[in-house]
């Protein structure tokens, strides 16, 4: 009889968060769970906690503790909370750990499992963007094996050929163009939250609904792109792919193109993590190549998308750029969804802020966290400017 594997969900009350759960049920003679983390949703991680029998679950706002310790109560699962209790819990040494908290919050704790030496899947590409340097080497010196959960980066996983890096020309990106596609600049000034957490594809967290819809999120997986697979930044291209069904390609130097191809369900790149090296089977709907009919592709439009070209221009400037843009977003998303601000100021506050402060590149963790700090601070004044 092989030994169940230990793995830990941070983020388990989110979109990838349930969906890992999701999995994790259909296999429990397979894994056994050590931990499993939230911020604030003291009722979903109890419950989570129960469907999979975890171990431990860490709320990380400390005021929580008691409400969650009540929620859990006879189902053997030991509470605890706080930002240290969450950090903690990341270190634990699990063998396979989802790395889904969104936003910079998740770099701390994705840092204490890539410490730990083991398997990480990632999907918090903030912590990526922001600090992708500091992460690779910590993954190469820990030997934690680093496995890209966004969609778009594990069809690339799986089409990289990485005993031969040499041999791959380009990495193309694919977009679905979120809900605002084919709308025009003045219709996008007046867009809502709800239209535009709306995405036509994909059932995600806000946050990244709203990168979405701006193609932030591309920008953002662009960088991520450019720390984990070794190629230049001018090798990676972005193209625009409403169907969602080619998850991106990589085109070797004989002008074979590999793409990886899938219905878009989460599930499935968090299955590969999950597996790899094997394969498992998931309940996902398989691809009806036929029912899919056509698949289109087009250039991105600047103009109207203009975090695309931010993103570019943040890799191409490196530093600490990456993590100042990464910061504002942040900021600006929050203040969008709270109604403060409208839709196209995400960009202008984001491009605003990358002009006003200009930090020297990072050295650490807590350098990183300081410029995301004062990013956000340097946001937050311009967003109170602009407020409607
Ligand atoms: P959600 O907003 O749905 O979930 C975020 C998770 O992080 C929740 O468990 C939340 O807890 C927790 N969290 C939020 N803030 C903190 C904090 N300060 N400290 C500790 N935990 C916190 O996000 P998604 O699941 O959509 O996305 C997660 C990450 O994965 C993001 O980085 C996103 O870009 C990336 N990703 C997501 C995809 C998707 O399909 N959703 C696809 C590819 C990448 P609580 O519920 O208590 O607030």
């Amino acid at each position: 009889m092989t030994s169940r594997r230990s793995v830990t969900i941070l983020g388990a009350t989110g979109s990838v968060g349930r969906s890992t759960l999701d999995l994790l049920e259909r296999a429990r003679e397979d894994y056994e769970v050590l931990a499993i983390t939230a911020h604030r949703d003291v009722e979903g991680l109890a419950e989570a906690a129960r469907r999979v029998d975890s171990r431990r679950a860490v709320i990380a706002d400390e005021t929580l503790l008691e409400p969650l310790r009540s929620a859990l109560a006879g189902s053997g699962t030991e509470a605890s909370a706080g930002d240290e209790a969450v950090l903690e819990a990341a270190g634990a040494g699990a063998d396979w750990t989802m790395a889904a908290i969104v936003g910079t919050a998740g770099l701390g704790p994705t840092m204490a499992a890539i410490r730990g030496g083991r398997t990480v899947a990632l999907a918090n590409k903030e912590a990526l963007v922001s600090a992708g340097h500091l992460m690779i080497e910590s993954a190469g010196s820990s030997g934690a094996a680093l496995l890209p959960v966004d969609s778009e980066h594990n069809a690339i996983f799986q089409c990289f050929d990485r005993a031969r890096p040499e041999a791959v020309r380009r990495i193309i990106l694919t977009a679905s163009g979120g809900p605002f596609r084919d709308w025009s600049l003045e219709e996008m000034r007046s867009a809502t939250p709800d239209q535009a957490i709306a995405h036509p594809n994909w059932s995600m967290g806000a946050k990244i609904s709203v990168d979405c819809a701006t193609l932030m999120n591309k920008g953002l997986e662009l960088i991520e792109a450019f720390h984990l697979f070794p190629l230049p930044e001018e090798a990676f291209d972005i193209v625009i792919h409403p169907q969602s069904v080619v998850h991106s390609l990589v085109e070797y130097v004989d002008g074979s193109v590999l793409a990886q191809l899938g219905s878009p369900d989460m599930r499935i790149p968090i299955a590969y993590t999950l597996a790899w090296p094997d394969r498992m089977e998931t309940p996902c709907e398989r691809l009806d190549l036929v029912r899919t009919g056509n698949l289109g592709f087009s250039e991105p439009d600047p103009e109207r998308f203009p975090a695309l070209g931010l993103a570019r221009q943040a890799l191409r400037d490196g530093g600490a750029r990456p993590a100042v843009l990464n910061a504002a977003n942040e900021v600006a998303v929050g203040a969008f969804l709270g109604g403060r601000i409208g839709f196209l100021d995400i960009a202008s506050i984001a491009a605003e802020t990358l002009q006003c402060y200009a930090p020297a590149a990072p050295a650490s963790v807590e350098e990183v966290l300081d410029i995301d700090r004062e990013a956000r601070a340097c946001a937050e004044a311009i967003v109170k400017r602009v407020m409607r």
